[in-house]
């Protein structure tokens, strides 16, 4: 029986008579005297239990009274405020586990009186019990990991041993610690050459025994299609929909942590770089009256009484505060595209950097700074970010990214583009987008020809481009009303690895041009509709020639780091069939 089990209570009536549907046992005259003779036996067996329980609970009470640790271990009260006796750090230095080698740089710490003890916060990686006597623990923080001792001793009881062994993987805790060297350097941890020995024990945030998935799990690569479900080793490969269902637990994964750190100083180094050369940030709105960029790919959304859209792109935004006056703007802002399309590098929310800036002479001094742009990017992420990327290229293998020699970056004219593929035995017409399996083939081409990740292909054909895209000079001068949208435009798309991250151009600044185009666009649009007579306006107002360009951020995370899908580059990604977590 176990420690929870209560006393048999069943009463049994003598001289009540039976009911109907009695119990087996129970006749006429009351109880047969088997039946008698197992309530007495239920009842002796109950009492003995509690008795065994009694004296267990005695026991308990006994060793909690002698228990040299009793204030040394234990949850934290739900507020998670520490202990009154807890050493704070006018007694103890709080330090945290990713600063603890820099902190012990200085050797003479190690020889403070009593040894050097420290305070810190971690989660608990794993316990485990090696005896009643001794427990070894694994502590992590961000990417920081080091082995924490539990030993019993005169000052530490065998219950905070077992207490610390069964602490549930991911916990949070409060540690008070002795720091040591160990004897050998421990080869699972990140910190080797230091190791813990633990003095005090709480837990702060307590994880469920059973997680829907173990962050172990979440350390390796999704696999690919057709993977078997297990690993050589046996364990189990998670698939990306699992992950991402349990994204908390996912992003605890030390190289999913290093993907947004780079992510983040991909947008630190676009506005550093942009801020340094006088652009303004701006924000724009992302719900809009209209539909105005042509209506597909849009999502509607109810506006109190009215029906509203999502902005797919800042840049009819853009383009009225360049006629505005600020003449340089840039944007990192959430862009939303309702296309249906399942693929590894589509999302139906991702993050746009956008600028766009007024140029004096020709519109390639605004491709020049943009790929500086993408150089300063690249540099910056080689020289702040070289270990989150070598540690994400731990778990994808791909090869580095190779960058071309400075002010090299490759530029090809779009018809030089289309022959590089039909040289290779690609079927393509001069004038045809390119798909996707043929971006990545021209991206092949040009690594192999110029050896660089990085190209910009120049001057797309017109009809392929939005109506506000600038014409060529030589288009206009050829410009045939039988074939409005015949020639070459003044657009630009950046692509690395082959797969596109920018698209930009010259925009139309001259507002009867501009209509015109709009009136003349494969995909016709109403330049006196609700949603561009404003648009159209600001250029009525006098705007000077500007260019720029849109950039996926998760794209650039992606393909930076050779991830297998863009989903793995948004903390909680937004696609056709996921809007949760
Ligand atoms: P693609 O042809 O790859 O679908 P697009 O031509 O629709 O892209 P633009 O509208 O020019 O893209 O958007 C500018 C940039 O925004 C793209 O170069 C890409 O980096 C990014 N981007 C566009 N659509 C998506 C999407 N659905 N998910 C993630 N990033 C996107």
């Amino acid at each position: 029986m176990s420690e929870n089990a209560q006393p048999n209570e069943r009463v049994i009536p003598l001289t009540k008579p039976p009911a109907e549907g009695a119990a087996e046992g129970e006749g006429e005259k009351g109880p047969s005297k088997s039946a008698l003779k197992k309530a007495a036996k239920d009842k002796e067996k109950a009492e003995k239990a509690a008795k065994r329980k009694a004296a267990e609970d005695a026991q308990k009470k006994e060793q909690e009274a002698n228990d040299v640790s009793k204030n040394d271990y234990g949850d934290l009260d739900v507020d998670g405020a520490w202990p009154e006796d807890f050493p704070g750090e006018d007694k103890v230095p709080y330090v945290e586990l990713g600063d603890l080698e820099e902190y012990f740089k200085d050797t003479s710490k190690m020889d403070a009186p009593g040894g050097p003890h420290i305070t810190f916060r971690a989660r608990v990686e794993n316990a485990r019990s090696q005896s009643a006597k001794l427990a070894f623990l694994v502590f992590k923080k961000g990417t920081a990991t080091i082995q924490a001792v539990v030993a019993a001793s005169e000052e530490l009881s065998r219950q905070m041993v077992k207490f610390a062994s069964s602490i549930p993987a991911e916990s949070y805790v409060l540690v008070h610690a002795l720091v040591k060297q160990p004897k050998e350097a421990v080869k699972s941890t990140t910190i080797q050459n230091l190791e813990v020995h633990v003095k005090k024990l709480y837990i702060e945030g307590k994880a469920k025994a059973q997680l829907p998935m173990q962050v172990a799990d979440a350390e390796r690569a999704i696999p690919v299609e057709g993977e078997e479900e297990t690993s050589e080793e046996g364990r189990p490969i998670v698939t990306l929909n699992t992950r991402l269902n349990n994204r908390v637990i996912d992003l605890r994964a030390k190289h999913n942590q290093a993907i947004f750190k780079i992510k983040y100083n991909i947008k630190k180094l676009f506005m550093e770089f942009l801020d340094a050369r006088d652009f303004i940030g701006i924000d724009t709105p992302r719900l809009l009256g209209s539909a105005s960029e042509g209506g597909a790919n849009v999502f509607e959304v109810k506006y109190f009484d009215r029906q509203a859209f999502l902005a797919q792109s800042p840049q009819l935004y853009k383009q009225m505060l360049v006629a505005a006056g600020l003449e340089r703007v840039f944007e990192s802002g959430p862009v939303f595209r309702a296309e249906n399309s399942n693929t590894a590098r589509h999302l139906t929310e991702f993050t746009g950097l956008d600028l766009e800036m007024a140029f004096s002479h020709d519109y390639h001094e605004v491709v020049s700074l943009l790929e500086e742009l993408m150089l300063h990017i690249f540099n910056g992420l080689r020289q702040n970010c070289k270990r989150e990327t070598d540690l994400v290229r731990s778990i994808y293998h791909v090869e580095d990214f190779k960058l071309p020699e400075a002010g090299k970056v490759p530029r090809l004219k779009f018809p030089e583009g289309i022959k590089m593929l039909r040289d290779a035995g690609e079927e393509i017409g001069d004038f045809d987008d390119l798909s996707t399996p043929q971006e990545k083939r021209l991206g092949a081409l040009v690594l192999e020809k110029y050896g660089s990740d990085f190209y910009v292909l120049d001057q797309y054909p017109l009809a392929i481009r939005p109506f506000y895209t600038m014409p060529t000079t030589q288009t206009r001068a050829s410009y045939d009303p039988a074939n409005p949208n015949a020639g070459y435009s003044n657009s630009y798309d950046f692509f690395m690895r082959g797969q596109e991250i920018m698209s930009g151009a010259q925009r139309i600044h001259e507002a009867e041009f501009l209509a015109k185009r709009m009136r003349e666009h494969d995909a016709k649009v109403d330049p006196e509709s609700a949603g561009l007579k404003d648009y159209v306006a600001a250029f009525e107002a006098g705007a000077p020639k500007h260019a720029g360009g849109g950039i996926g951020l998760e794209r650039i995370v992606m393909l930076w780091l050779g991830l297998p899908n863009v989903r793995l580059a948004s903390l909680f990604p937004r696609d056709p069939g996921r809007l949760t977590p």
